[in-house]
């Protein structure tokens, strides 16, 4: 770096950090930020907002609040804990990085992160850097808008050659005294002042380092070539009930998405039933604009493979979260 660039680094760091230390939100793993609850954190975090993470990051270190603990437990609890937050193989991979924790001590540099079950470079630089004070820059979609804006730089961020310069480019500005606080900084930035759409450039702390806002094409940034068009899916789902208790069907061992969770049966995997409308109500899984439609009915003479459950064992097993829906909106009608 020329002395010039270093100078605008430090200066950005400070005021970057300035910001982040009078600025920053109260979130719970930032109170005591131990390998465990960092870790635990930014696995929930990832593809998932803070503001729904929070009650289920309280919820799940009640539940297991070690990793012995967390180690200890069955598969099928973890799942259940983690109910309602998607994307489970999260949940799996952080169990089986908890029995490797248990067995060989909590890891001490990046690589040792990394190499845990479900650790990519993000959160293996996030947990290093909050959790161990060690000198690596988390690139995140956040982090990564933020730069492109910094730099003006209008290249297509979903290149492999792009995201190593703008990596590189944050690695360079990281302050490696407090990485930890610069990495959070600058997601912080990004969730709540570099917005998206709207970058509320007025009330930046680094606006004037920001080349994209000296150019005045901030919200032409970052560029990204659009995305597959969302499929429109319908699904209708049966809650039969008999006693109190509903009829649940497991998904296989062998599925790619939610293996053993439990979930209500579909319309047409029933025969010999009269059905009525019981609710309705959408949901959003990656790509897919799921219309789903819960119907009522008796439990009919002949059901596939499945197990009744009462309302204290629902509690306990893995539901897929359109299931957790489907349940609460029918529960009275
Ligand atoms: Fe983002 Fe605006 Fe700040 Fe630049 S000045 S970093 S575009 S919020």
């Amino acid at each position: 770096m020329s002395p010039e660039a270093l100078i605008h680094a430090a200066a950005f760091r400070r005021a970057l950090l300035a910001w982040y230390d009078a600025a920053r939100r109260d979130l719970p793993w930032r109170t005591t930020p131990t390998f465990y609850r960092v870790w635990i954190s930014e696995v929930m975090l990832q593809q998932t907002r803070v503001e729904a993470v929070i009650p289920y990051y309280h919820r799940f270190l009640d539940r297991f609040p070690d990793v012995a603990a967390l180690a200890a437990a069955p598969e099928q609890e973890v799942l259940a804990a983690w109910s309602g937050l998607g994307y489970y193989s999260r949940a799996r991979s952080l169990h089986k990085a908890a029995k490797t924790i248990a067995a060989t001590g909590l890891p001490a540099t990046y690589d040792a992160v990394h190499a845990l079950p479900g650790v990519g470079p993000y959160t293996a630089a996030a947990v290093a850097s909050i959790a161990l004070n060690l000198p690596h820059a988390a690139i995140d979609g956040n982090v990564i808008r933020v730069v492109s804006r910094l730099t003006n730089d209008a290249a297509e961020v979903s290149l492999p050659a792009v995201r190593r310069r703008f990596a590189a480019h944050a690695e360079s500005l990281l302050d490696r005294g407090r990485p930890g606080d610069f990495n959070q900084a600058m997601m912080e930035l990004g969730a709540t002042v570099c917005l998206p759409r709207a970058p509320r450039c007025p009330a930046c702390p680094v606006s004037r380092f920001c080349s994209a806002r000296m150019a005045g094409t901030e919200r032409e940034l970052p560029v990204k070539i659009g995305k597959p068009a969302a499929r429109d899916v319908t699904l209708d789902l049966v809650r039969l009930e008999d006693r109190k208790r509903i009829f649940l069907i497991q998904r296989p061992a062998a599925e790619r998405r939610l293996a053993d969770f439990w979930e209500l049966p579909e319309r047409k995997a029933l025969t010999g039933i009269r059905v009525r409308l019981a609710g309705e109500f959408s949901h959003r899984i990656v790509n897919d604009r799921l219309s789903v439609k819960v119907w009522k009915a008796r439990p009919p003479r002949t059901l596939p493979p499945g197990q009744w459950f009462d309302q204290l064992q629902l509690a306990s097993i893995p539901l897929t979260t359109i299931t957790r829906k489907a349940l609460q909106l029918t529960a009275s009608n």
